[in-house]
């Protein structure tokens, strides 16, 4: 054979022109080519080889060319109030990452990881503490979205909502991440439709001009926590990289050239940024934007010892921002005694 391929292919890698190519180059036609896809996101088969319907000469070529990701369970674990499972997923090379599953008034939401920890190091989440391991590929983020969505087959239900807001920083691993939301919106296969998929960057100035270039359909979600370059910086370390100034410029030019809201994020920290002048800053800041600020009250990690905002301070400062023209909600706070809310995210293994 003159084409002998030394490592098998991961099909979750592949977008669907891609997998027309490399059947055609097999001698199949597309129409094969949309029996494989539908067999991997519709039917969401465990194996290239379980897909069914497809002739035989086919189904061999897959089972000695091809792969897909397998992310092993090493855990999964359930919150006391039922609301959130968290799953501790292990890559091929013996890595591991977080995937979370939320139920939101009865809608089922995944919380997908796009890097293993972070390089980012905002100093109040636990991946961040962790340091950087690696990115993940394309395949490895499918995959999540893939396992979430078998376990809720199982009872029945189908995932509509995707957060990227497990590990990692998804604007430092652009190429993968985009990889695998086009993979997860094809209407042939998993279609989550785009106004349902949200992704949350701490704030990567370039990332989020090339979004807007591209015109991606998904939401976004920037992470603030400060609304002066000073108070951002001592908890966000890269807004000295890319200063508030750049980073509102690009939300600006984001929302008025894509017509879409912004949400922002700010965790709320007890006696740091949780007082009034912040709530005033925050609202001179983002005034005329079209943006919606989604607060949370910080989730406890091990290297970190600041407390949760009080919801009285929560209150407040939702009032200073309305007065501001900015709608807001605290986020409900969720699985935290499984360590499975936002920012707790940490695999310890060397
Ligand atoms: N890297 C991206 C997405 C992952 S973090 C980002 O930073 O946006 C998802 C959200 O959880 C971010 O808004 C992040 O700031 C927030 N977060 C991190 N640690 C937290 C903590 N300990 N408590 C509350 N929110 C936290
Ligand atoms: Fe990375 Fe986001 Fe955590 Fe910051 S908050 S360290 S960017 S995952």
């Amino acid at each position: 054979m003159s084409n002998v391929i030394a490592q098998p292919i991961n099909l979750y890698d592949l977008s669907r022109p891609r997998l027309g190519q490399l059947l055609a180059a097999w001698g199949h036609s597309d129409y094969h080519a949309g029996l494989v896809w539908s067999g991997l996101y519709r039917d969401l088969a465990v194996d290239p080889e379980s897909i069914a319907s497809l002739r035989p000469d086919l189904q061999g070529r897959l089972a000695t060319s091809t792969l897909i990701t397998n992310l092993a369970m090493r855990s999964v674990i359930d919150s006391a109030d039922g609301h959130t499972r968290k799953f501790l997923l292990e890559l091929a090379d013996g890595q591991a990452i977080e995937t979370v599953l939320m139920y939101f008034r009865g809608r089922a939401t995944a919380c997908i990881s796009t890097q293993v920890g972070c390089a980012m190091g905002c100093i109040f989440c636990a991946t961040g503490q962790m340091g950087f391991r690696r990115h993940l590929t394309a395949g490895e983020i499918v995959a999540q979205v893939v396992h979430v969505a078998r376990e809720l087959r199982r009872s029945g239900q189908s995932l509509r909502n995707i957060v990227l807001m497990g590990m990692g920083e998804p604007l430092h691993n652009y190429e993968a991440t985009m990889a695998a939301l086009e993979t997860v919106m094809d209407q042939r296969g998993l279609a989550i439709a785009p106004r349902f998929i949200t992704l949350s960057t701490v704030g990567v100035v370039p990332g989020i001009r090339r979004l807007t270039q591209e015109r991606r359909p998904m939401r976004l979600a920037v992470s603030l926590h400060g609304a002066t370059n000073e108070e951002r910086s001592r908890l966000v370390p890269p807004a000295s990289r890319w200063p508030l100034e750049q980073l509102i410029a690009a939300c600006r030019d984001y929302t008025e050239t894509l017509g879409r809201r912004i949400f922002f994020e700010w965790a709320l920290i007890d006696g740091s940024n949780d007082g009034p002048e912040q709530a005033h800053a925050l609202g001179r800041l983002l005034h005329g934007l079209d943006a919606h600020v989604n607060l949370i009250p910080l989730n406890p990690t091990t290297g970190f010892d600041g407390r949760p905002a009080e919801p009285p301070a929560a209150k407040a400062f939702q009032a200073i921002l309305a007065g501001y023209g900015l709608p807001s909600t605290v986020r409900q706070r969720r699985g935290i005694d499984v360590a499975a809310g936002c920012g707790q995210l940490a695999t310890l293994q060397p």
